[in-house]
């Protein structure tokens, strides 16, 4: 058995019926509502103003009916009738974003997932202190522009795309960072960039066995950065700086990428290090997760930043991946998500899986 995250009264509304798998209409919410369909659960699609009218362009994702809201921040409201539709929420990076972390964890429906992660992963030091103390090699981070010995990326907190990220090649030009809000100065690392999906089930008994469940790797994507990408970025950046253009990290897309075979089982270690240290640290951390780091020429996979929800990039494998199809054809994220709820309710084990 493992950790019970939700209480009975958060629960309470699920008692005898089928849960509604509830989103925000945006970022992976088609998936989402894919897979819950396939897996057989009904869905609701949480709107801000009218319903979106792309989704009638979808008729697989559509949700079987919408919620709509005046403003994201209203969702957790009286009259927002998430309870009595008894939905489960299935959050992703945007409604996260939108609601804000403080209005996502006071939120009175259940949650797919331990919400108790989020106070891990939105503060850029925390999240450093559940990695570093995993195992996982990280970028290193400068404590002051003093301590800068080669190139350097300088972040704001918060996850904001990588907006107004600075790069600096040497000291010199750190100097020149007038920063606009609070930062961290990390080692710029030059290597290949991979944003790996997994997947921790905690009811599960076979397979790759992590605490008391079991790891899975569902796909693999690389993003689409504007205005810059790969190697030339550094050497770019003074030619770029001359003409006006300021580098940036907004993403506006991704592509799939598969890793070395080899390679895989670094990965592995890598995401079981940070789910073993998840369940000491907050009772761990439940369902879809993405670690994004950069695998340099010595093949040492350096972890910038950990994503505990669903990511955008998994719209990529609606029907499936290299990785998740040597699971079960056919398997998203969005799916798999589903196929937990659905478990949890048959065994009764809904609470060690939402919060
Ligand atoms: P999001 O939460 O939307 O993923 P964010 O604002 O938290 O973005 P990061 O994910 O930390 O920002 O970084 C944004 C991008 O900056 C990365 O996708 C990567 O391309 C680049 N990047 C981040 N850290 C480093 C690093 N240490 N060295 C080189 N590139 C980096």
């Amino acid at each position: 058995m493992g950790i019970p995250l939700a209480s009975e009264a958060r629960l309470a509304c699920l008692a005898d019926r089928a849960p509604t798998v509830a989103t925000l209409c945006s970022h992976s919410s088609l998936q989402i509502f894919h897979g819950a369909r396939v897996e057989g659960l009904p869905t609701l699609g949480i709107s801000v103003g009218k319903p979106p009218r792309f989704y009638d362009a979808f008729p697989l994702a559509r949700p079987d009916r919408f919620v709509s809201v005046p403003r994201v921040k209203d969702l957790g409201g009286a009259g927002v009738p998430l309870r009595e539709a008894g939905a489960v929420i299935v959050p992703h990076g945007s409604f996260v974003e939108y609601l804000g972390s403080e209005a996502f964890g006071a939120l009175d429906v259940p949650v797919f997932g331990n919400r108790a992660v989020l106070a891990w992963e939105s503060d850029r030091r925390k999240e450093r202190e559940w990695l570093e103390s995993a195992g996982v090699s990280m970028p290193k981070r400068y404590e002051d522009a003093s301590e800068v010995d080669g190139p350097v990326i300088v972040k704001y907190y918060g996850a904001k795309g990588g907006k107004g990220f600075y790069l600096a090649k040497n000291r010199g030009a750190l100097a020149e960072f007038r920063p606009t809000g609070p930062y961290v100065i990390q080692e710029y690392v030059l290597g290949t960039r991979y944003y790996m999906h997994f997947f921790y089930s905690p009811l599960s008994d076979r397979g790759y066995r992590v605490g008391h469940g079991s790891l899975e790797l569902l796909g693999m994507d690389r993003r689409d950065e504007a205005n810059i990408d790969e190697l030339y970025k550094l050497g770019a950046q003074e030619v770029l700086l001359k003409a006006g253009i300021r580098p940036t990290f907004v993403v506006t897309g991704n592509v799939p990428v598969i890793l070395r075979e080899s390679l895989l089982e670094k990965a592995f270690e890598i995401a079981a290090r940070i789910v073993e240290r998840s369940i000491d640290l907050f009772g761990g951390m439940v369902g879809p997760f993405c670690v994004e780091g950069i695998m340099t020429e010595e093949l040492e996979f350096k972890v910038f930043e950990i994503s505990t929800r669903i990511v955008a990039g998994t719209n990529l494998f609606v029907s499936g991946s290299p990785y998740s199809d040597l699971i079960e054809p056919g398997l998203s994220t969005g799916r798999r998500i589903a196929k937990e709820i659905v478990r949890a309710r048959s065994e009764g084990r809904l609470a060690e899986v939402l919060s």
